[in-house]
């Protein structure tokens, strides 16, 4: 299983031809950065990076599998499925143009590599929905009952708003 520190690129040894590297990610993964928002996960990330100019990097990540994360409505944990691709460029000068169709991440001057892990989780969390919930019907009910006894309790003016 991959941990953090696997993600670290030696962009020193970066060719011009694309390299491919493969890993699964699992709980540690996500414990491992400082995060709450994914709990845990199973997850094939699939990393290519390619030399697309000097000091200019292209990064193709995909990531495959589910995580789990707390759902918006009963606050249990829920196992969401991810299937996400995305590409980023990074540049070691502003040289080269910019690409407005792909995120730019600057390097640190004279940068000799870069640790992928951050970006990955972004591009998983990211993928996820903005509502995270269980299927309908499968929230806890119990939990669903304590949390709307609360809501009850709390809420006098009887408007039930749900801002996001
Ligand atoms: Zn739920």
């Amino acid at each position: 299983m991959a941990n953090p520190d696997t993600f670290h690129l030696d962009l020193r040894n970066v060719g011009t031809e694309v390299k491919t590297f493969e890993h699964a990610l699992g709980d540690d993964f996500f414990k491992a950065l400082e995060q709450e928002e994914i709990l845990g996960g199973n997850i094939k990330v699939t990393l290519k990076i390619r030399e697309a100019a000097g000091d200019i990097f292209q990064l193709d990540i995909a990531a495959n599998g589910t995580v789990r994360t707390v759902c918006d409505r009963c606050l249990e944990e829920v196992v969401l499925p991810v299937d996400t691709a995305e590409r980023v460029r990074l540049a070691g000068n502003d040289e080269g143009g910019s690409d407005a169709d792909t995120d730019t991440i600057l390097l640190e001057r004279n940068a000799t590599g870069f640790n992928a892990a951050w970006l990955i989780y972004e591009v998983i969390a990211t993928s996820l929905p903005t509502e995270r919930t269980h299927a309908p019907g499968e929230c806890d009910a119990d939990m669903l009952g304590r949390i709307s006894g609360i809501a009850d309790a709390q809420d006098g003016e009887g408007g039930n708003e749900d801002n996001n």
